[in-house]
C-alpha cells in the first residue's frame, strides 16, 4: 500500500503513523522527522533547512522533493510506504505523482485527518518527542508511564522548538498552501476523509476500517 496522511499541524498524523507502521509494515516517511534528524546531526542539508523549521515556514520545494525522492528510492519503500507531511504544496503532489508515476507505483490511498484549528494549539504546546526513538507524547492528552521519559525505549522526551505559539502561528498560516491538495486527492477519488476530534484509538479505528479493503 501507498499511504499518504494528510492533515493540520497537530492533527495526529505522526501518532496514527506510529500505529499504521507497526500494523501493516511500511515503512514511516515523515519530511519534518527527516529535516529534524539532519538538523541534529549537523549535515549539510540539515543546516539548509534549520532557519525554515525554527521559524515555521516551509522548506523550498525543489529541496523536500529531491530528498523525498531519494527517500522512496530505498529498498524499504519498494513495497509500500506511509507518507507524512508530504505532499505540502501542489508543486510537490505533482512531483510526487511523477516519481510514484515512473515507478508504477500510484498513491492507495490519503487519509486526510480533519480538526477544527482551535484545538490545535492545545495539542501542538503539549506535545513532547522521544529523542531517541521519536514517538510521540502529550502531556495531558498521551502522558508517558514516567514524566519526561519514553515508555517504550526509556529515551528523553523533548519539546520541540517549533511547538511555541508564535511558530504554530506561522505553520496554521503556511497551511494555505496545502489546503487544494484535499481537492487534489478528492479529485481522483482517493482521499478519505478521518475525524481526528476524537480518541487517538478511535480516530486509528477509523484508519483501520478505510484501510481493510484496500489490504493485499
Ligand atoms: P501531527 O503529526 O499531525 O502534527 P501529532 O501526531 O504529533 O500531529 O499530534 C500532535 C499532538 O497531539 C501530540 O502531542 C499527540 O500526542 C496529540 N494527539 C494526537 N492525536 C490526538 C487525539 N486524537 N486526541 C488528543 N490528542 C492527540
Ligand atoms: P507537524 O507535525 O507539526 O505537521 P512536521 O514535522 O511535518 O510538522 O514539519 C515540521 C516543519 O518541517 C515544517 O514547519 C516545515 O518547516 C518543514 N517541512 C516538513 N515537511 C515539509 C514539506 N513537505 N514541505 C516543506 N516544508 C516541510
Ligand atoms: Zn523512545
Amino acid at each position: 500500500m501507498q499511504l499518504m496522511l494528510l492533515g493540520l499541524p497537530g492533527a495526529g498524523k505522526g501518532t496514527q503513523a506510529e500505529r499504521i507502521t507497526a500494523d501493516y509494515g511500511v515503512p514511516h516517511i515523515s519530511t519534518g522527522d527527516m529535516f529534524r534528524k539532519a538538523i541534529a546531526a549537523g549535515t549539510e542539508l540539515g543546516n539548509e533547512v534549520k532557519a525554515y523549521l525554527d521559524s515555521g515556514r516551509l522548506v523550498p520545494d525543489e529541496l523536500t522533493i529531491r530528498v523525498v525522492r531519494d527517500r522512496l528510492e530505498q529498498s524499504d519503500a519498494k513495497d509500500g510506504f506511509l507518507l507524512d507531511g508530504f505532499p505540502r504544496t501542489l508543486p510537490q503532489a505533482e512531483a510526487l505523482d511523477a516519481t510514484l508515476g515512473s515507478m508504477e507505483r500510484p498513491l492507495s490511498a490519503v487519509l486526510y485527518i480533519h480538526v477544527p484549528q482551535d484545538v490545535l494549539l492545545a495539542r501542538l504546546t503539549g506535545r513532547r518527542i522521544c529523542k531517541s526513538c521519536g514517538s510521540t507524547y502529550h502531556v495531558v492528552f498521551q502522558p508517558p508511564a514516567a514524566e519526561g521519559v519514553c515508555d517504550k525505549c526509556g529515551g528523553e522526551l523533548y519539546q520541540r522548538s517549533d511547538d511555541t505559539e508564535e511558530a504554530v502561528a506561522t505553520r496554521l498560516e503556511q497551511y494555505a498552501h496545502t489546503a487544494p491538495l484535499v481537492g487534489y486527492y478528492q479529485q481522483r477519488g482517493i482521499l478519505h476523509q478521518v475525524d481526528g476530534t476524537r480518541s487517538i484509538d478511535d480516530v486509528y479505528a477509523e484508519i483501520r476500517q478505510i484501510l481493510s479493503p484496500l489490504r493485499r
